[in-house]
């Protein structure tokens, strides 16, 4: 620690990589809202892609990762905590304005990934056009597997992305159901910010939102990419 600093600063956030004791310094988290049309549709909200761009919003990595495996306690302030599996990818290189053509080049790997979400503080802060902090960023509500690298699993365009609550299945889709797809994304997002190494994006989920009580437990899995599980104290 430099001994110029007043107090011990929090740890900085990593995640883990698959076959490796190696891991992965996380930056920032993006995360899109409504990226599968069937889910914007059951969220009020249906997605003109012509006509309308992506949106993000931001999860503070050091309060709000939290690895595959873990239980944790209900949220605060919430009666309505929601599940949403999305698939996520890890950046390890700088990218600026970059072209769909290259965006792959700047995707280290691929993980699983929930997007934890305080719906009725999101829906509360929607109807009166306040920001989503209270609903989407709050302490331990981005889960995520171990990463696994792109150079051994290849480029992923389409996988099934599935999740269950207690081993019923509640979402069901594919990659090739996005939106706007990781290299669009990557296009869009990087004219507004400055990517860095460390950051993940979580590209939004599928439709098949719902709650989750305590005592429950969630697995979610991207074909070829591997699973993320959480249990609700
Ligand atoms: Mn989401």
């Amino acid at each position: 620690m430099s001994d110029n600093l007043l107090f011990a600063p929090m740890p900085q956030a990593t995640a883990e990589i698959d076959g490796t004791d190696v891991r992965f310094p996380v930056n920032r988290i993006f995360c899109v809202g409504r990226n599968y049309m069937a889910h914007a549709q059951e969220m009020g909200a249906p997605v003109d892609k012509n006509t309308m761009e992506p949106f993000y919003f931001i999860k503070d990595a050091r309060t709000a990762l939290i690895p595959s495996g873990s239980t944790i306690d209900y949220p605060l302030k919430s009666n309505n905590y929601h599940y949403e599996m999305e698939f996520v990818i890890a950046i390890d290189k700088p990218g600026f304005r970059v072209a769909e053509a290259d965006a792959d080049d700047i995707i280290y790997g691929y993980a699983c990934g929930l997007d934890m979400t305080r719906r009725d503080l999101q829906l509360i802060a929607r109807e009166v056009g306040r920001p989503w902090d209270f609903g989407k960023n709050f302490e331990q509500s981005a889960v995520l597997s171990p990463i696994v690298p792109r150079s051994e699993v290849g480029t992923i365009t389409e996988a099934a992305i599935e999740l269950r609550v207690n081993g019923e299945t509640k979402q069901s889709s594919d990659l090739n159901m996005l939106i706007w797809n990781v290299r669009e994304i990557i296009a869009h997002l990087s004219q507004f910010y400055h990517l860095q190494p460390g950051d993940l994006i979580y590209t939004g989920t599928p439709e098949g939102v719902g709650a989750v009580v305590s005592g429950d437990k969630i697995e979610g899995s991207v074909a070829g990419v591997g699973s993320v599980e959480l249990s609700i104290r």
